[in-house]
């Protein structure tokens, strides 16, 4: 199976000579993509972001999220690096890496393009390879082909002697940027006029802060100072059952699918989940409601997850009789309803590596590591639920030619994109990741 890109400029270039001979496109050729643009090299929109002076995800599931002002711009990629081929990359990458050996180690997120995981040492979610790059001790530099808050956490979870260098500065996360600290200092500051800041007779306070992994380190921080915890889609269950431990209720962000999917699981009623609009006083919601919350879900999303629809799944059960659909958290409640099971890229891997051979996946989650799901795992079929080609923007733009770039400088002895978290900062956020790490399911905290 070719990649997602190669795939991307396949069909853009079928588009193109369509267009020219004013032949219609092949009907039943299966694939589009949501954005010609994804067959150009991500340098492109660095450097349109940088003379327009406005941050954007570039093209992909993202692509029409707003970009806050403050996000990173990646400076001009050297043009030796735009004009290589992808063998001469891959020549140069390799032979660096080679000079580097154990001093480097290269970490490669689940949703990245295949030509850039295919130089990694490790390929996991955020969590897997945050926990990787704390094992590489002897790794002088953690090269991080994800994005912005996956480096940031791999910067607080590793050695002072390390740097954590993200490839391409402008991958960051459109999720994780709708919720940024000032916003979430002054929802907490309402929550606490309406709510007071003592515990009740069983000694748990008014509300417990929860952060999804995908934020800011400022808001981890945020979540470690007043009494809260991180979650990641693996453990968000376990997560809620340890902050309903210590608090009446939960305010999550920045991610209102996996709260609300998570916290509907565990049996809390919808009319329970107010939804916090940040623009909003109260979060647009009556004070009657918020008095009436268990969980307050910030209302953030993931462009990627939120492209799957429930249309979707009574497509793919149609057409394949006997599927068995998964679909990842962050999907909204409908489609996760729909779905047969919801889980996180750990538990998506799993259920393909334990299923019966013949088995027939249509799976709810980002199309790089589906197709790779697909590639490795031929006695499956194994297909995205969604017909458009539209990779994660931000991951997108983590090309070869970044990676060649930042392994280059390490060789000379320069430290590139160095993505640091100060101290300050890192203290707390560390509080509500160990929190994280110390919270045990309900059935083994009872064994
Ligand atoms: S897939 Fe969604 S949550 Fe993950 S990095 Fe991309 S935008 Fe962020």
């Amino acid at each position: 199976m070719s990649s997602v890109n190669t795939t991307i400029q396949l069909i853009t270039r079928e588009q193109a000579e369509a267009a020219q001979s004013h032949i219609p496109g092949q009907p039943g050729r299966a694939q589009e993509s949501c954005d010609e643009d994804l067959a150009q090299g991500p340098w492109e929109f660095d450097l349109a972001e940088a003379l327009a002076g406005t941050p954007g995800y570039g093209p992909g599931a993202s692509n029409e999220d707003t970009a806050p002002a403050s996000t990173p711009v990646q400076g001009q990629l050297p043009q030796e690096y735009k004009d290589a081929s992808d063998a001469e990359l891959e020549g140069r990458i390799r032979a660096a890496k080679a000079v580097l050996g154990e001093r480097v180690v290269v970490l490669g997120h689940f949703y990245q393009r295949d030509e850039v995981v295919a130089f990694a040492d490790f390929v996991g979610d955020s969590f897997q390879l945050a926990n990787a790059a704390k094992n590489r001790s002897e790794a002088e530099a953690i090269v991080f082909c994800g994005v912005h808050f996956m480096a940031e956490t791999a910067d607080m979870l590793s050695g002072s002697h390390q740097s954590v260098i993200l490839p391409n500065l402008a991958a960051g996360c459109s999720m994780a940027d709708m919720a940024d600290l000032p916003s979430v200092e002054a929802c907490w500051a309402e929550l606490e006029a309406l709510y007071g800041t003592e515990p009740d007779a069983e000694g748990r306070v008014p509300v417990i802060p929860v952060t999804y992994m995908n934020s800011s380190a400022a808001l981890k921080a945020f979540c470690g100072e007043r009494g809260g915890i991180v979650c990641t889609s693996s453990n968000a269950s376990t997560v809620l059952d340890w902050a309903f431990e210590r608090g009446q209720r939960v305010l999550f962000f920045p991610d209102q699918h996996l709260g609300r999917n998570t916290a509907k699981a565990m049996g809390i009623p919808l009319e329970a989940m107010p939804l916090w609009n940040p623009r909003l006083p109260l979060g647009g919601n009556s004070q009657q409601v918020m008095e009436a919350a268990k969980v307050v879900l910030w209302q953030g999303f993931c462009s990627v997850h939120k492209r799957f629809t429930v249309a979707q799944i009574e497509k793919a059960r149609a057409d394949f009789p006997g599927l068995r659909v998964i679909v990842h958290p962050e999907c909204p409640m409908e489609v996760v309803d729909a779905a047969d099971e919801a889980g996180s890229t750990d538990y998506i891997l799993k259920a393909i590596q334990g299923a019966p051979d013949g088995t027939t996946f249509a799976i709810g989650t980002e199309i790089n590591m589906v197709n790779r799901l697909a590639a490795q795992y031929p006695q499956h079929t194994i297909f995205c639920l969604d017909p458009v080609i539209c990779p994660c923007s931000t991951m997108y733009r983590i090309h070869p030619g970044y990676l060649a770039w930042v392994l280059e400088g390490l060789v000379a002895g320069e430290v590139r994109n160095q993505i640091t978290v100060p101290e300050t900062t890192a203290v707390n956020a560390r509080i509500a990741l160990e929190r994280m790490l110390a919270a045990k399911p309900r059935s083994a905290a009872r064994a």
